[in-house]
């Protein structure tokens, strides 16, 4: 609320007194700006109001760092009526946002194409978790050194009706947007623990198995103690889970994830950071986090051995590892030259299209039948 009533303030201060400025619900503010001779004034008015939200604010002993996104639309050129010209607005706003935020977009045609498609795909995604359309994926986890299965990791994959299987790289980030993650990610856990313990009963070793966690899904209520009641109800084992949650997501707010996270792992839940190395983490909350477990972004794998830089990061990466007491995994490694420097390195965890790609429930059940596991 406070960042609102400061915001707002900031808002009013760079728009001329016979402006409108409305809050339009959440953390959207709508300006209506009247007699504008040309668009330079429009983009001049965009640029002043991104400069004064982008200082911090200051809320107790917090420095807090907001950024804008503007959508511009313009009466009458864009459209007369004036529904439209809010929509317009919020299409050029969710230009804006893709392009990374503390930026503005003025409208143009191809974003209604867009918007119209986020709002055909938000619509098909409500149905699909309405119609559970949903299966999960394994990609095996191996320690290159005796080739052993150490574990998997769950990958949601959207089985559309018609367009068949669907990449969480095209519904992922829209679900976070929206809220539906938490929805997808029950699914999934539901769906690949009960798919786990079928392999369990039937005498294969799957290792542990590790589950994409969104923060969105950790901040809803009662998270940790019904996924400890869920557990408890199928007969899952707390040490059989691992949760993966990104280095982005757990330093947004990194003193709420080091409570929920301590929680469930104090309850036997391994705990690994994903896609580390690509945001910012702080040393500091490294070593409070209840972690396990490091796993090295594909980014930084794509390039050894041959790139110093990248090399220079893995190894960096390994050694931090080893200091602060984590485990480590390698993730997209697809070449034999690549687990080699790991090895070498040691880095024994692998994952990656060099030793399968993910699989589909069956086609992990013949692999954990003709895989070699302790
Ligand atoms: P991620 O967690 O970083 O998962 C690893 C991604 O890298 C997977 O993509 C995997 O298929 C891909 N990958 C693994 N090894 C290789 C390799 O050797 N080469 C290449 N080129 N790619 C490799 P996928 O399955 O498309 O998933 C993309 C992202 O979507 C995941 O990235 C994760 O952030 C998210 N995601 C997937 N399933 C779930 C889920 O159930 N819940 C949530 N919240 N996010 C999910
Ligand atoms: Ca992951
Ligand atoms: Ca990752």
């Amino acid at each position: 609320d406070k960042v609102l009533e400061v915001v707002s303030q900031r808002l009013q201060t760079s728009i001329r007194e016979y402006d409108i400025l409305a809050r339009f619900g959440g953390d959207e503010f709508t300006v209506i700006l009247k007699n504008v001779s040309n668009p330079e004034h429009l983009e001049k008015i965009a640029n002043k109001i991104i400069k004064v939200i982008e200082e911090p604010v200051h809320i107790l002993s917090h420095s807090l760092h907001i950024t804008t996104s503007i959508g511009i639309a313009i009466y009458p050129e864009h459209t007369t009526r004036k529904e439209n010209l809010l929509k317009y607005a919020d299409a050029a706003m969710y230009k804006a946002k893709e392009k990374g935020r503390n930026n503005y977009q003025i409208y143009s045609v191809d974003m209604t194409v867009n918007a119209f498609k986020r709002v055909t795909m938000e619509n098909s995604l409500r149905i699909a978790i309405k119609e559970k359309q949903f299966i999960v994926y394994y990609q095996p986890q191996i320690d290159a050194r005796s080739e052993r299965l150490i574990g998997m990791e769950a990958l949601v994959r959207w089985n559309h009706p018609n367009s068949g299987i669907v990449s969480p790289a095209e519904f992922i980030s829209l679900a976070e947007e929206l809220g539906l993650i938490v929805d997808i990610d029950n699914l999934v856990l539901q769906m690949a623990m009960k798919e786990f313990l079928t392999w369990k009963e039937s005498g294969l070793n799957p290792g542990k198995l590790s589950l994409n966690l969104s923060m969105k899904q950790l901040n809803t209520d009662n998270y940790v103690k019904n996924l400890l009641a869920y557990i408890k109800m199928i007969d899952f084992r707390p040490e059989w889970l691992e949760l993966e949650v990104t280095e982005t997501q757990i330093m947004k707010n990194p003193e709420m994830s080091i409570e929920k996270l301590l929680k469930l792992h104090k309850h036997g839940i391994s705990i690994s950071i994903d896609d580390f190395g690509t945001g910012y983490s702080s040393l500091a909350y490294l070593k409070k986090l209840p972690l396990s477990k490091l796993k090295i972004d594909k980014s930084f794998i794509d390039d050894i051995p041959g790139d110093e830089d990248d090399a220079a990061i893995t190894k960096a990466i390994i050694s931090l590892a080893k200091n602060l007491n984590l485990d480590l995994i390698a993730e997209g490694v697809e070449t034999q030259e690549q687990a080699n420097f790991l090895l070498k390195h040691e880095c024994y965890a692998i994952q990656g299209y060099y030793y399968s790609k993910p699989l589909s429930g069956d086609e992990m059940r013949e692999f954990l039948q003709g895989a070699v596991t302790p």
